[in-house]
């Protein structure tokens, strides 16, 4: 079922009667998540993720917009009454229950038509836990299980009702790097097989790439760009969503263009085209960066780390802005440990500018 967002915005009033500094959570957020995806809601902390969520589960009042489930306004409509699987960072399982009892505990309050008999229950129970893959845990209390194990209760029991969207709330934070990985890709098989809607929120950039079919990226309260990760990885709509996206991060420098061509310090790196002449703010995707004795952009290198497939080069440039440049280039590239510095030249679909003063990109035509 596809989710509509219509103009929706939170407000939060200020806590001291006195001042006025409202918080504006959520600014007019206008977007529809279509049927069947996983949407990657992405952004720093504070940046209104949450409130979003929360706003679509029900949890939290608009202060204006709408918010559709297909046709259906559901605005004014209760969170029990919206058909929807919540799963927050912090597991929340009753630790008193087994898992079976957690997982069941949904269905017993249900009522009227929706009311189940105790082995129609049980039956809907060891299916969700079969789709999170923890039916032989069903015995257990929660304190017997690992983060992980506890986090898939949570979804199991989310699943339970069979909802017509799912919302996920940072569900892996509390997991270790290797556990996140493995269930990130856990949620997104579920999210497959079940095709049920899902709403994913994080802050990881890297965890909402890999499993989102489409990412929103958030900056306080206001959305920057939606498209499939990839798309918006490769044309960034301004200078936040370029940093915020990509690891190792984007390089950013200040640069100039100038009768058609774009300088760093007083290196000549690209042709730009028609771009007026003006300060520009300059990020360079690390993979951009092709080692070349005559190449146009002379670094200064500061170490050299072998990873295998690659080689990360850390040197440093006059027109720099982030604390060092980081390249990643093939490791077949044979780089003299005595060497000083490093030229390059520079893939131009890999260099974006941005306006110095609003960082909005600067479209180019690369020749
Ligand atoms: P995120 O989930 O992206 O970290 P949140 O949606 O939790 O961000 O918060 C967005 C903004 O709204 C923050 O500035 C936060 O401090 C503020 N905020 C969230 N909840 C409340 C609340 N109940 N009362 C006042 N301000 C809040
Ligand atoms: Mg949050």
């Amino acid at each position: 079922m596809k989710i509509v967002l219509q103009d929706l915005t939170k407000i939060f009033p200020s806590r001291n009667k006195k001042s006025t500094d409202e918080v504006v959570a959520v600014d007019h957020f206008n977007f529809e998540i279509p049927d069947g995806k996983l949407i990657g809601l992405l952004g720093p902390s504070g940046c209104g993720k949450s409130t979003t969520l929360y706003m679509i589960s029900g949890l939290q009042k608009p202060t204006a917009g709408k918010i559709f489930f297909g046709e259906d306004d559901v605005t004014e409509l209760s969170t029990e009454k919206r058909g929807i699987g919540l799963v927050f960072q912090n597991y929340a399982l009753y630790p008193h229950m087994t898992v079976l009892q957690n997982i069941l505990f949904p269905l017993q309050n249900l009522t009227g038509p929706d009311k189940l008999t105790k082995v129609q229950m049980i039956e809907r129970a060891q299916e969700a836990a079969r789709l999170v893959q923890i039916e032989e845990l069903l015995d257990r209390k929660p304190s017997e299980l690992s983060g992980g194990q506890q986090q898939r209760v949570a979804i199991a029991r989310a699943l339970v009702k069979m909802p017509r969207v799912l919302l996920l709330d940072e569900p892996l934070s509390n997991l270790d790097a290797r556990l996140r990985l493995q269930t990130r890709e856990e949620i997104r098989r579920i999210q497959k097989e079940t095709g049920i809607t899902t709403v994913f929120v994080t802050h990881d950039q890297e965890e909402a790439m890999s499993i989102s079919d489409m990412i929103v990226v958030m900056k306080l309260g206001v959305v920057q760009q939606t498209g499939k990760p990839q798309e918006v990885y490769d044309d960034p709509a301004n200078l936040f969503v370029a940093k915020f996206l990509g690891t190792p991060p984007i390089n950013v420098f200040k640069g100039r263009v100038e009768g058609g061509w774009l300088y760093l310090d007083n290196e000549r790196v690209l042709s730009v085209g028609a771009v007026p002449d003006q300060d520009v703010m300059v990020g360079i995707r690390p993979e951009g960066f092709i080692i070349d004795p005559n190449g146009p952009m002379h670094c200064k290198i500061s170490s050299v780390e072998v990873m295998g497939r690659d080689v990360s080069v850390v040197s440093t440039h006059p027109a720099l802005v982030s604390p060092s440049i980081r390249s990643i280039v093939d490791a077949d590239n044979k780089i003299d440990p005595a060497q000083q510095t490093i030229a390059y030249r520079i893939k131009p679909h890999k260099l974006f500018i941005f306006d110095s003063e609003n960082e909005e990109r600067i479209p180019f035509e690369v020749k």
